[in-house]
């Protein structure tokens, strides 16, 4: 993210200079072969300046700017958009394949919002097959959200998400769950039986 603020810009600024203190001593280990330019065996930072050393680098960069800044920028831009793509890619890869951390922090932000506890870890969250109240198949949908997601209940709302009180059940059972309780819902069962659903 490009800073916006002088806030953040310091802040930037201070996460840099500690980063670099870190990683000082990386910046001064011999590996690989010399520097093409001058020889040096001083090598970039992991992943970086595969032919030349750190100052080598550095220069050329510096000089392909003073060359022509428009074309340099451009090219900054074109790689931004690129990172923004693969990122996004990420994302989606990271949401599918790794349902019951998505749902677990996705609870998390709502207990945050709602100001209910939160006190569950991944291990509490199990994803079973079947949905234990309709018996359904649990099956998540492409981007929407079927009678049949996988759905974090809490059992008794006002507790929160505390271990013993969650349990993923279909969002369908969970929708008709809701906060209500059991005399609730059949009343709403009998008054649905009365119109003949
Ligand atoms: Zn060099």
């Amino acid at each position: 993210m490009a800073p916006r603020t002088e806030a953040e810009r310091t802040y930037q600024r201070e996460w840099h200079r500690k980063w670099r203190a870190r990683n000082d001593e990386n910046m001064d280990v011999v590996v690989g072969p010399p520097c093409r330019k001058c020889g040096s065996l001083k090598r970039m930072r992991n992943g970086q300046g595969k032919t030349r050393c750190a100052e080598c680098h550095a220069r050329k960069n510096r000089e392909a700017y003073q060359a022509n800044p428009a074309l340099v920028l451009a090219k900054n831009r074109a790689w931004r958009e690129r990172r923004r793509l693969i990122d996004r890619a990420r994302g989606i890869v990271y949401r599918y394949t790794r349902h019951a951390r998505t749902m677990y922090k996705n609870a998390q932000a709502r207990a945050r919002a709602q100001g209910v506890p939160f006190t569950i870890t991944e291990a509490d969250l199990v994803i079973p097959e079947r949905c234990p109240v309709l018996g359904i198949v649990l099956r998540r949908g492409d981007r929407v959200t079927l009678p049949c997601s996988p759905s974090l209940d809490k059992i008794r709302p006002e507790l929160g998400y505390v271990p013993g009180n969650v349990i993923v059940m279909s969002h369908l059972a969970n929708t008709i769950k809701r906060d209500a309780d059991s005399k609730t819902v059949r009343r709403v069962a009998d008054w649905m039986e009365a119109q003949g659903l």
